[in-house]
């Protein structure tokens, strides 16, 4: 299998938009797509780039379709469509390839994998780690489930946008592996931020505290590159959302209970992150969560 070079992008969200700017950097032959006509309209006036009018029209130009959406609904929207516009699977050819990079439930994957199948349309979900930063430098963690003669031939795609490829498995894993890891991720985070609240109140320095953690054993990545620039600073501008950490929270969830696996210490977590979002809201920035803990707590890490 050849390298496609004909590729379609959906969704320049705060992930697929340096994404896909890096592969119009690199020289592919980029037609992208996003139901805000105005972020997709940005995209192709600082990019190399064709905007595509529907998702029949990237469809018909790729060899090669990335989804970058928020969730497992919204793909499945994008691929299979409803009665107000054909998704990519109606005009996709077989031997085209679809890869799908949002942060998605892996059991619905499998599912549109086995639809795909059918018209002769391999499918491979290819979710990534690292965040905004390191889209914007191609040095993304990218987690590919499906076969590996199809990830080999992706492989230089995916070399324009991360630089640790990692094949987990059948189709699925990787948005599996995706949605433990954020599950543990974020047990790590509100984990600090307790822990900060209470050598707080006990009269140590948020910021003394967290060095000190960074040069001990209850380090983890939120003490490492969150606590200090997104909490202590008060910007919560990490450029990842509560909204999509309480989605991932709850695949992790979906998946225990499917695979009958307790997981009572990461349901609490869960628990928790999904009352701190009902309670401060939607939009926010999943580093915001410290503001909820702060409010149990009835005092602030930060000025
Ligand atoms: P986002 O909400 O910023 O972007 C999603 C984009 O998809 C938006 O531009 C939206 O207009 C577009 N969209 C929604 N439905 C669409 C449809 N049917 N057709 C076309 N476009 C549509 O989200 P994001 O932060 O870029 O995250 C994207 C995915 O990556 C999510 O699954 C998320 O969990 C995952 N992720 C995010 C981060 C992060 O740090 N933000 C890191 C790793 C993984």
């Amino acid at each position: 299998m050849k390298t496609p070079q004909k590729i379609g992008f959906v969704g320049l969200g705060k992930m697929g938009f340096p994404m896909a700017g890096r592969l119009a950097g690199a020289g592919f032959a980029l037609t992208v797509f996003d139901i805000n006509r105005d972020v997709q309209q940005r995209f192709v006036s600082e990019n190399r780039a064709t905007a595509a009018g529907s998702l029949s029209e990237v469809a018909q130009n790729c060899e090669l379709i990335i989804t970058m959406l928020p969730d497992s609904k919204a793909v499945r929207a994008a691929i299979i469509g409803g009665p107000q516009e054909d998704g990519l699977s109606v005009l996709m050819g077989p031997g085209t390839i679809l890869v799908d990079m949002s942060s998605s439930a892996p059991l619905a994957t499998r599912e549109l994998g086995k639809q795909l199948a059918a018209k002769g349309i391999e499918m491979m979900d290819a979710p990534v780690s690292g965040g905004v930063p390191k889209a914007c430098n191609g040095t993304l963690a990218i987690i590919v489930g499906g076969t590996q003669e199809v990830l080999e031939c992706c492989r230089p795609v995916f070399e324009v946008m991360g630089d640790r490829i990692f094949f987990s498995g059948p189709l699925g894993s990787g948005h599996a592996v995706k949605a433990l890891n954020n599950m543990l991720s974020a047990a790590g985070l509100v984990a600090a931020i307790e822990m900060l609240l209470v050598g707080r109140r006990f009269g140590v320095d948020p910021k003394v505290m967290n060095d000190i953690l960074n040069a001990s054993t209850g380090r983890n990545n939120s003490t490492e590159n969150k606590i200090e620039r997104y909490v202590l600073s008060r910007s919560f501008s990490s450029g990842f959302s509560l909204d999509l950490m309480v989605k991932d929270l709850d695949t992790a969830m979906e998946l225990s209970r499917e695979l009958e696996v307790p997981a009572i210490f990461s349901n609490c977590c869960r628990e928790l992150c999904a009352a701190a979002r009902q309670s401060l809201g939607k939009g926010l920035d999943h580093t915001d969560v410290a503001r909820w803990f702060e409010g149990l707590a009835q005092i602030r890490l930060g000025d």
